[in-house]
């Protein structure tokens, strides 16, 4: 019996820590840490450290399966990948190709997303293709082009702990990002003044020097409020302003009807404090904005990204180390996902479909007429699908059923498709709907590379087999194409595919298995082989030249509370789960720490209502109503509950609005409506 340790990257969370997976006899048996790894220094969080366990669960798929008489029952991969392709060649003669939607994966490599965003432009001819990020940083991606010409983390992980100052604003960053948690502690410990702006208490918020708790959905007022005291007190970064950006009188004016005492009035925080806090980010020799879905995820999603740009550049820290804005991606891949182009409007490289030149480029070396209007969004596909104008859905990876808002009208919307086919390592509750499910390989299984939150590029290594007849997603998707478009998809491993990625996406140029595989350690862009990657962006330059100010106004949130539903509910994840939790909830520990769905609701509130803790609860928003069990705790303000999204015994997302925000057509999974009464 020898041990063998396989070096990879863990497939949780977007801080893309690396460590070896321990293989005994072909089977996973231990995660050993690496100290060698940038970002993780050889300490794992409680996730990384057990991601061995679901790989050999005894439920993973392992056959095709066909619905038959209503029922999925066992086929072989010739039938069921003929039966796709045959279904989805019909649907698309006779309704076109926009008829059909697919959804790829930030749980999967790059190759596979590149792959899948392939197959829906060039074979199926559609450019109807997204992914998850729509439901987390959508808004990042529209808000930072805007401002910077680039919608990704400014700095590397590495620099938090050299910042002097940091402002943490809608990220539980302990919890959901834990390596990158460290570092902010240690550049505390180094004397860091550490602000946290959050509506919940959170393990950092402890921590802070100072903590400042908005109402849900007020960040834009907030925001103006700290430029109203940076401009009036004279903190302005002039010479930034004049040689760096555009905009600055729009931003000026608008930020002036913002003074502390008016954002007090908006968001609930004291004038007092917002002044120490904004004075405090503004004089620190380098001060870093770290943020998360608490800022994306709502109707002004776009134009609260762009407030958190117009701060960072109001003070000229942007292109300079230990600084910037940093979204904090929360997939292990969703970085990558979204640079593969698994999205509507862009190709890889976030080269725009509606580019002529660009299209001509990917038509001439995929030998293949483009689509050329942007496609469909996630929301967007599952509301065609309720309106029958999607007819087929190819999902790889995702599971809508407990990810998406509103999950009655989600599954209303999928059981209207006349096929769908779902392609994932279990039977999720999105793959139950599925007319075909095909079984995929877990990132143990195959090779490839993930995209961390900080842009930088890691390998994926197999380590194990994948069980019965699992094939890689990037496999099945080219014997998917071999049937229905001949031997365009003739790649022998995931190497040609990067290789294939590196042709046609500039930021990407310089990558490869060869260098990744001799331990360079390469950050998009990292446009030619001599380049050794870009740590942090924007140094001399903004992507799009200048930097551009946005002044925005401050707009409530799409749904407020009122009589019938007087709480506000707020949604999110616990440190134990992974998204779905469809790998997190087979992990023993994982499960044993916390085995299910919970209600956090203010004591206050609780006596009010004379709840108890752990007492079942009936919550109801307009879409729907879930049972819940109590959890009183002074996490969250007083009218304010939360309830982490992982679990479908009580899916928060049955609650959730599915109002998109207007630019990024990201849904309000920060905010909803509810009411809460006891179960009689
Ligand atoms: Fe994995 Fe994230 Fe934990 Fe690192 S911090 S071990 S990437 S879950």
């Amino acid at each position: 019996m020898t041990d063998e340790f396989v070096l990879t990257t863990c497939p949780f969370c977007g801080c893309g820590c690396n460590f070896y997976l321990v293989v005994v006899d072909g089977r996973a048996v231990d995660v050993a840490p690496c100290f060698t790894d940038r970002i993780s220094l050889g300490r794992l969080c409680i996730k990384g450290r057990q991601a061995y366990e679901f790989i050999h669960s005894s439920d993973r798929l392992t056959v095709p399966l066909i619905r038959k008489d209503g029922k999925l029952a066992e086929a072989d991969w010739d039938e069921a990948l003929d039966l796709v392709a045959e279904r989805l060649s019909h649907i698309k003669q006779a309704n076109g190709a926009d008829s059909i939607g697919l959804l790829s994966s930030a749980k999967c490599t790059n190759e596979e997303n590149f792959l899948l965003q392939k197959f829906a432009r060039a074979v199926v001819g559609t450019n109807n293709v997204d992914h998850c990020a729509r439901l987390c940083h959508a808004s990042t991606v529209v808000g930072l082009v805007a401002a910077f010409g680039s919608g990704a983390m400014t700095n590397s992980i590495p620099e938090v702990t050299e910042a002097d100052c940091i402002l943490v604003t809608g990220s539980n960053t302990i919890e959901q990002h834990p390596l990158i948690g460290t570092r902010v502690l240690e550049a505390k410990a180094r004397g860091a003044t550490l602000i946290v702006i959050d509506p919940r208490e959170t393990p950092l918020s402890a921590q802070a020097d100072i903590f400042l708790r908005q109402k849900p959905g007020t960040d834009v007022a907030w925001l103006n409020g700290f430029m109203n005291v940076i401009i009036n007190e004279g903190l302005a970064d002039e010479h930034f302003i004049k040689e760096r950006t555009e905009g600055f009188e729009n931003l000026k004016n608008t930020v002036a009807n913002y003074s502390p005492e008016k954002a007090h009035e908006i968001t609930g925080i004291d004038a007092e404090q917002l002044r120490d806090a904004a004075r405090a980010y503004a004089k620190a020799g380098s001060a870093m904005i770290l943020y998360s879905m608490g800022i994306t995820q709502h109707s002004t999603g776009t134009n609260n990204v762009k407030s958190v740009a117009n701060l960072a550049m109001l003070t000229g820290n942007v292109g300079k180390p230990s600084s910037g804005v940093n979204p904090l991606r929360g997939q292990n891949n969703v970085q990558g996902a979204c640079d593969m182009g698994a999205l509507p409007n862009v190709y890889s490289g976030y080269q725009k479909v509606a580019d002529a030149a660009v299209r001509e480029k990917f038509e001439k070396v995929w030998a293949k007429s483009l689509p050329d209007g942007p496609g469909l969004t996630v929301v967007e596909m599952i509301n065609a699908a309720q309106a029958g104008e999607v007819k087929a859905m190819y999902i790889m990876g995702e599971n809508p059923m407990l990810s998406d808002p509103d999950i009655n009208h989600v599954r209303r919307a999928l059981q209207n498709l006349e096929f769908l086919i779902v392609q994932d390592i279990f039977l999720t509750e999105t793959a139950e709907l599925a007319d075909v499910v095909l079984p995929s390989a877990c990132f143990a299984e195959k090779e490839g590379t993930f995209t961390n939150t900080d842009r930088t590029v890691l390998r994926v290594r197999k380590a194990v087999e994948p069980p019965g007849q699992a094939r890689p997603d990037w496999r099945i998707i080219c014997d998917l194409a071999k049937r229905l478009d001949g031997d365009s998809f003739g790649y022998d491993n995931a190497e040609a595919v990067m290789n294939e990625i590196t042709e046609v996406t500039p930021s990407y140029g310089g990558m490869s298995f060869e260098r990744l595989d001799k331990g360079e350690v390469l950050a998009w862009p990292c446009p030619d082989v001599k380049s050794g990657g870009t740590k942090f962006l924007h140094k001399d330059k903004f992507a799009r030249g200048l930097g551009c100010f946005h002044g925005i106004e401050y707009q409530p949130t799409a749904e407020e509370t009122d009589e019938q539903y007087p709480f506000i509910l707020t949604t999110g994840r616990t440190m134990f789960h992974y998204h779905t939790g469809s790998m997190t909830r087979r992990i023993t520990l994982l499960d044993h720490e916390v085995p299910t769905g919970y209600m956090e609701m203010n004591p206050a509130d609780a006596k009010r209502m004379q709840v108890k803790d752990g007492e079942m609860l009936q919550v109801k928003s307009r879409r729907g109503h879930i049972e819940i069990a109590a959890k009183i705790t002074g996490r969250v303000p007083q009218n304010t509950v939360f309830i982490p999204f992982h679990f479908v015994e009580c899916a928060a997302n049955v609650l959730t609005s599915p109002v998109l925000d207007p630019d990024a057509k990201i849904p309000v999974l920060k905010v909803c409506a509810v009411s809460v009464e006891k179960k009689s």
